[in-house]
Parts: structure tokens; sequence; C-alpha cells
């Protein structure tokens, strides 16, 4: 097990004296290069249990373990090569990303930050390694943010957070803000990344349409509590609970010839697509 969520509650202040419970005895794990899929409607909790996942928050209860690391608790050397090895990348390809670095800075930041590449000039080798992999031009690699499209900035942030060699990609809702014909090619690169790197990922979606191509594993929360959970057939084709039937029946038909045809045009002109 590479990554297990045991029992988590979170609540939110929402007063001086007053605050709401929104995660509910969450439990989940993930293995090496599995990808688990994380659906429910908007302020279900997902964000919530991925900044936990993160340390970006704190939960009450409950205990989130990496690969021998206990996550809330962690210090020196176990937290630093936590922070290494569990990358996020956010929904807003727009928010997130420092309008004033290049892409180039961008990408290399987690570099320096860890002092993984000695010189300049091999972090930007990395960088334009990393541009390549994620279907960017290296050749791009000064300009910055706002030249880029949404597809494109999530791509930037993609590398950015591969960069330096993570085992868990916490994804939260990456492709969300984007263009439908775009999430497919966002969504096709996590796939390739995640067989090619032996990724674990974690992908919070909103619609399950969006994570039954890439995750084998689904959990399914509602209001805080997870209502379902198993393995992608299983969910699809025998739900056991309403709120899952309900999900269901508002996904829209997936087209994985469309997603392919996507896939295939991306490989031959990588600096052209989205
Ligand atoms: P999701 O990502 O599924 O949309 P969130 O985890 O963002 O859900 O939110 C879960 C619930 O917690 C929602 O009711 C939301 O309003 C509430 N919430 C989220 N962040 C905060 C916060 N910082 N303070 C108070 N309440 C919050
Ligand atoms: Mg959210």
């Amino acid at each position: 097990m590479l990554l297990s969520v045991e029992h988590l509650d979170k609540s939110y202040k929402t007063g001086r004296r007053s605050s709401t419970q929104v995660l509910h005895d969450i439990s989940l794990s993930v293995n090496q290069g599995d990808a688990l899929g994380l659906v429910g409607e908007s302020g279900s909790g997902k964000s919530t249990i991925a900044k936990c996942l993160l340390r970006l928050i704190k939960p009450e209860q409950g205990r989130i373990v990496y690969d021998g690391i206990d996550v809330v608790q962690a210090r020196g050397a176990d937290l630093r090569r936590f922070r290494r090895e569990v990358q996020m990348v956010f929904q807003d390809p727009y928010g997130s990303l420092n309008p004033r670095m290049s892409v180039g800075e961008l990408i290399g930041e987690g570099l320096l930050v860890h002092r993984l590449a000695a010189t300049a000039a091999a972090r930007r080798e990395r960088v334009a390694e990393m541009m390549q992999m994620v279907g960017l031009n290296p050749a791009d690699m000064d300009r910055y943010p706002r030249s880029f499209s949404g597809g494109q900035r999530q791509r930037i942030a993609i590398a950015r957070a591969l960069v330096i060699g993570p085992r868990i990609l916490v994804c939260d809702e990456p492709v969300a803000a984007l263009d439908v014909s775009v999430q497919a090619q966002v969504i096709n690169l996590l796939q390739d990344l995640q067989r090619q790197l032996n990724l674990a990922i974690i992908f919070v979606a909103h619609d399950l349409a969006v994570v039954r191509h890439l995750c084998e594993s689904i959990v399914v929360l509602h209001k805080g509590r997870i209502v379902e959970t198993g393995d992608r057939n299983a969910i699809f084709d025998a739900p056991q609970d309403p709120y899952t039937r309900a999900l269901i029946a508002a996904v829209p038909t997936p087209d994985p010839q469309v997603a392919r045809a996507h896939r295939a045009s991306r490989r031959h002109s990588p600096a052209t697509q989205a």
C-alpha cells in the first residue's frame, strides 16, 4: 500500500464557536501505479480530502500514511521525502501558475527547492525533457503562462508537478475548467504518464465520465461520506447506492474513439495542441 487514509474526519470553523463537519470517517487507499477516482458533486468534500492528503490542512481525526510516513505528524527527512513524492495538480489552470514566472522557471522551481539539479544548464535540460514529455515545445521555455491556452497551462502544471519525480499525483478536477475536447487530451496525457512513470494518481472529479476512462477503482462521495467504493466495472455495471445510480444516469456516453483521435493528433503536433 503506497497511501492509505483511515477514518478521516474534518471540520471547518464557521464562526467563533461553531464549526461544520465536512468529512465523516473517510477511508481509502492507493497502490503504486494505480489510478483512483474520487467522485462526488460540488461541496461533497473532494478538495478537502485532497488538501488533507497533501498536508495543506489538518484533519481532526484519522490517519494518513504514505509509504510508512505518518503524513500529519511527519517532520525532517520524512516530511521532505513526502513533499517530493506526493504532488498536486489544481483545477484552475489560470490561477495556479504565477504569471510573472516563465514556463521554464515554473517547471524548474521544484528542482531548485529540492536541490535536484546542480546547475542552471542541468535545470534547463531537465525542464526541456519534461516539456517534451507533456507535449509542450521546449522552445517555448522562456514564454509566460499568459501566452498559453488552458489545456497547455494544465500541461505546464503537470510538468511542474512531475519534474521532481513524485510517486503520487493528486489531481483536483484538473480538466473541469477545460473544453470537452481538450479534457480528453489532458486525461489521455495523464494516463500515458501514469503508465510510463508507474505513477499512482488520485483523480478528483465531479462527474463519473471523466474518471471512467482513467481510473480502475472509484470512490463515490456524498455529503462528506463515502457511499460506495469499488472497481470501475462494478460501479458502472451494478451500482449499489442510489446516489451512485443518479451520478451514472447523468453521465454522457464516453466516446473513446474521439479521445484516441485527439491523442494521436497530439503526438504529431505537440506544440499546436490545446
Ligand atoms: P468539493 O471539492 O467536493 O466541491 P470541498 O471540499 O471544497 O468540496 O467542500 C466541502 C464542504 O466544505 C463544502 O460545504 C464547503 O462549502 C465547505 N468548505 C470548504 N472549504 C471551506 C473553508 N475553508 N471554510 C469553511 N467551509 C469550507
Ligand atoms: Mg473541489
